[in-house]
């Protein structure tokens, strides 16, 4: 059998001669790697809502939303007003200084998230999740974190492993291998990392018991990719166990903050984590990070008098038992602007269940479209977003994904992008307030060809 994985030609020629120029003056064309595919990417000129348009004219359906981080959509009017507004307002793009938004977004967090007494700001996900395991490291005073298999934290060495590894080398299920995702990590710091196996309580526990001596934190995304939830009894048994064995837990919440619930999985699970990391939608579509968490375990962070920082040449350290943490825009005004209009939004009455029923509808659809055509499939996720699964294998953790058939679907990913939904081919799917029902069924429609059109090549 023939199948079709490239795009019909006459469609793609302005991203495909863009994309080989970028090749020429980025490594790869793209500014994150994560941004690639082949045959190549697909190169954008502008959005609206729920649409993108690439530079050849060709509008998609976007499901991608900047990896979850436009749950308002393309260029919402009252996001994009409150933001220039208030940079007319203020008067400059940024001061550089503390600001009032800094904390009117500090008073939000606490009063939404039940595990945040306190907050720093970051410029991203990954500055977050960093800065929370400096905190805790430097709380307890242990040296190592735990991660789960499977889970995504950002791209630095301390917890780039064991994200995607392969079947051969990920080891014994109960205790997986730490497998480094990257070139360039140095072996000694693999060695502060140990990897557990997500919902998996009695496997998690050994480790538990047998590193808690070492062991600062225990980072986890609560619902892994944004898609696979832990289970109930799993998150709450951790927490205990974390609790009991001094052991800090932090909920990387960098997906599922304000995307399964305005206050994030922790408010679905009833659970207060030690400290959270929060990104994406908290920045309205811009650059943002924040650390929440224990008030206690947050003032690590606070320098009391000017000899908690130490400064030469303009280059500060933190002393004593500060916790150093900087960035030149950290808490920017306009950032934070975006992110308050942004949650205002989800607030409204109605707003959040709304777009909940939208996510359900459209996975129950695309769920008897598959079905109709006997393709062993199923929607895995958590309200706002989801991922097409082609098995009928449960799907519990990272290991369970390999049941799937990747193979057919990144072939009807591309057959999508053919025909003008965007989705990068295997990832998973979010919902912006701005889809609509008539885009739902657009996009079941554009599945059903797909399918056929794979099928019957
Ligand atoms: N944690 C999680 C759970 C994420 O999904 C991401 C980004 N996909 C990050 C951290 C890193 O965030 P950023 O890309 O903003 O650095």
């Amino acid at each position: 059998m023939s199948v079709q994985t490239s795009y019909e030609k006459v469609s793609k020629i302005q991203s495909e001669a863009m994309f080989h120029r970028a090749k020429q003056v980025i490594p790869g064309g793209v500014s994150a790697n994560i941004k690639y595919f082949a045959p190549h990417p697909i190169i954008m000129k502008s959005a609206e809502g729920s649409q993108l348009v690439d530079v050849d004219g060709n509008t998609y359906i976007d499901y991608l939303l900047c990896y979850g981080a436009l749950i308002t959509g393309h260029g919402h009017q009252q996001v994009v007003k409150a933001t220039t507004d208030y940079m007319h307002k203020i008067g400059t793009t940024i001061f550089g200084t503390p600001h009032e938004l800094e904390v009117t977004m500090a008073d939000k967090l606490t009063a939404l998230y039940p595990g945040i007494d306190m907050v720093r700001y970051t410029n991203s996900g990954l500055e977050a999740t960093l800065l929370a395991i400096r905190m805790a490291t430097a709380y307890t005073g242990k040296k190592k974190i735990g991660k789960f298999e499977g889970h995504y934290h950002g791209g630095y060495n301390h917890v780039l492993v064991s994200v995607n590894p392969d079947q051969k080398e990920s080891g014994n299920e109960e205790e997986p291998n730490i497998v480094p995702e990257s070139k360039g990590i140095p072996a000694h710091e693999l060695k502060q990392t140990i990897v557990l196996p997500f919902n998996n309580i009695e496997a998690t526990e050994r480790l538990l018991r047998k590193h808690a001596h070492e062991l600062a934190a225990i980072i986890m995304e609560p619902v892994q990719g944004g898609f696979i939830p832990a289970e109930q009894d799993f998150i709450v048994r951790l927490r205990e166990l974390t609790s009991e064995l001094d052991i800090l837990l932090i909920f990387d919440e960098v997906k599922t903050g304000f995307r399964v619930h305005l206050g994030g999985a922790q408010s679905v699970y009833q659970i207060e984590p030690d400290l959270t990391a929060l990104g994406k939608v908290l920045g309205g579509g811009f650059p943002v990070g924040a650390v929440g968490g224990k008030r206690e375990i947050m003032m690590i962070s606070a320098p009391t008098s000017d000899s908690d920082i130490f400064s030469v040449g303009g280059a500060s350290r933190a002393k004593n038992d500060v916790v150093f943490h900087s960035g030149t825009y950290n808490g920017h005004p306009i950032v934070l602007a975006a992110g308050l209009e942004t949650i205002l939004l989800l607030e409204q009455d109605g707003c959040m269940e709304d777009l909940f029923m939208k996510t359900d509808m459209l996975r129950k659809k695309l769920e008897k479209l598959y079905h109709t055509y006997e393709i062993p499939m199923q929607t895995v996720g958590m309200g706002s977003i989801f991922n097409i699964v082609l098995t009928n294998h449960s799907i519990r953790n990272y290991r369970d994904m390999w049941q799937a058939d990747t193979n057919l679907r990144h072939k009807i990913d591309i057959e999508l992008l053919n025909l003008g939904v965007y989705i990068k081919p295997l990832n998973r799917y979010s919902m912006s307030i701005v889809h609509s029902e008539e885009n739902i069924n657009q996009t079941v429609i554009a599945h059903e060809k797909a399918i056929k059109n794979v099928l019957n090549s």
